[in-house]
């Protein structure tokens, strides 16, 4: 499979290249040439397969040569065999034709589990097979860090360092990182605030010298191989109720609208997926652009659901490129005024094309907590607030009567114990596997709020030079 960047420039790259390399050069996103499309008999025969068998079906279209079926499939079971659920990603039906799609059952209890676990490992794999190492360098305000922790961790090619800022992560957050006990694994507390380690990050990835003297890469969500990943859960749950046999609607907590990007990409591929509800917090971004195609970048605002507190969603660049017809010159030519303006201005005829599929829905503090009290209420369990914004979303949109409805679950409430315990009187627990992180012991450095600090307390615990 070859890839094209969605600003037309960048040359094409193989997988292997698209996956180390994250961003393209000329600033755009790596997305496939082609779709690869399952007929309605390919996917009738993925009923009763595992997880991980399903993964190998969905996503071997996407590699070339370059790895094949049987280490693809080494690589998937490995990653999947350390989830708490034997079904990896249970549905559960929570009304007459509403489900759950449990994605909380991996390492770190959140959905970005499901990509990283494997891209962690691809990314091994292919680094091993090239005799090369790379040191990977993330900012963090929560979930991505750890979920990027726990699949770099004991890794021989890469070192993993990981910026979060300091005393401004939830306990459970910082301990999902820094009691991870490794040696290729460092946190790094900032002494300053999630925008400061983010500037730290891109300082150090604009060093040219310093990024390639410590071959620097990230794991960040606009990489495709996450995306890839991805698609397999909207397979897994498409399958289990019936397709392609019966249409569906999915519900998704989106922020930077990777996860509900991965839906469409199903779509694409064959899944009778008849609508995709988008549902944000006050970051609302995505809601204003599919109600009203404004997409004005407002500043962030803090909320209960912390992990799509965003001010741009980056992969919707992705879809853009695809209601413009692949036509990169006109997509970097849009982002260019969009970075220029803070406004990105998409024609009526292409905003209108989009609604055909994209639905979507916002919900403040107040509506989520009551949200997650009323789900509560009715089926005994608990949301986490991300969760909850799906759930919301998918009962506020839901389309024609009698579509299943299948809501994306993206963390376990015990992620966020103090918001779910203010928002229904009850407090969730770790599951077993956890229940002693509160006593674990802690690594991490602190370090000023100052590049060159960063930058060599980096080179001097990598293992490259
Ligand atoms: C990252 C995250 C999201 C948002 O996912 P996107 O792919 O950015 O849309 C939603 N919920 C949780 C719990 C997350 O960690």
């Amino acid at each position: 499979m070859r890839y094209v960047s969605t600003r037309g420039v960048a040359p094409e790259l193989d997988f292997e290249d698209v996956l180390l390399t994250g961003l393209a050069r000329d600033g755009g996103l790596y997305v496939p040439a082609t779709w690869p499309h399952f007929s309605e008999n390919a996917i009738r025969s993925m009923r009763g397969l595992s997880y991980a068998e399903l993964a190998v079906r969905v996503i071997r279209p996407f590699m070339g040569e370059e790895i094949d079926e049987e280490q693809l499939s080494r690589l998937v079971q490995e990653a999947y065999s350390h989830f708490d659920h034997a079904a990896v990603a249970p549905l559960q039906q929570i009304g007459a034709s509403d489900w759950l799609l449990e994605l909380f059952h991996g390492p770190t209890l959140a959905f970005k589990d499901y990509a990283l676990q494997l891209v962690g490992l691809l990314f091994d794999h292919v680094l091993t097979k090239r005799q090369e190492r790379v040191t990977i360098v993330g900012a963090t305000s929560g979930d991505t860090g750890s979920a990027a922790i726990e699949a770099c961790r004991d890794r021989d090619a890469i070192d993993i360092f990981i910026l979060h800022p300091m005393g401004r992560v939830s306990e459970v957050q910082r301990r999902q990182m820094t009691t991870v006990d490794s040696p290729n694994v460092h946190n790094i507390a900032v002494n300053g605030n999630f925008d400061d380690c983010q500037n730290l990050v891109k300082a150090m990835f604009n060093d040219q010298d310093y990024r390639d003297s410590l071959r620097l890469s990230a794991v960040n969500s606009i990489n495709w191989a996450r995306i890839m990943a991805q698609i397999v859960y909207y397979f897994h749950a498409a399958v289990s109720l019936g397709a392609p046999d019966r249409p569906m609607a999915f519900s998704v907590p989106t922020g930077n609208f990777g996860n509900v990007y991965a839906g469409y990409v199903a779509k694409q591929m064959g899944l009778p997926i008849r609508k995709l509800i988008v549902g944000s917090n006050t970051n609302d971004i995505l809601t204003r652009y599919f109600t009203n195609n404004d997409m004005t970048i407002q500043p962030v605002n803090p909320t209960n659901s912390p992990s799509m507190d965003i001010a741009i969603s980056s992969n919707f660049e992705r879809l853009l490129f695809e209601l413009y017809e692949r036509d990169g010159h006109k997509v970097a030519a849009l982002m260019g005024d969009f970075q220029d303006t803070g406004v990105l201005a998409v024609e009526d005829s292409v905003w209108e094309r989009s609604r055909e599929l994209f639905e979507s829905w916002r919900l403040d503090d107040a509506e989520t907590a009551a949200t997650i009290a009323d789900f509560r209420a009715r089926n005994g369990d608990m949301l986490d607030p991300h969760s909850a914004i799906g759930v919301a979303a998918s009962w506020a949109r839901r389309p024609a009567f009698g579509l299943p409805m299948i809501s994306l679950a993206t963390a376990h409430s015990a992620k966020f114990p103090d918001a779910v315990e203010r928002a229904c009187g009850a407090r969730p627990e770790l599951p077993p596997r956890l229940a002693d992180l509160l006593q674990r012991p802690e690594h991490y450095e602190t370090v000023p709020n100052d590049l060159k600090t960063v930058q060599n307390h980096i080179r001097k615990l990598s293992r490259i030079i």
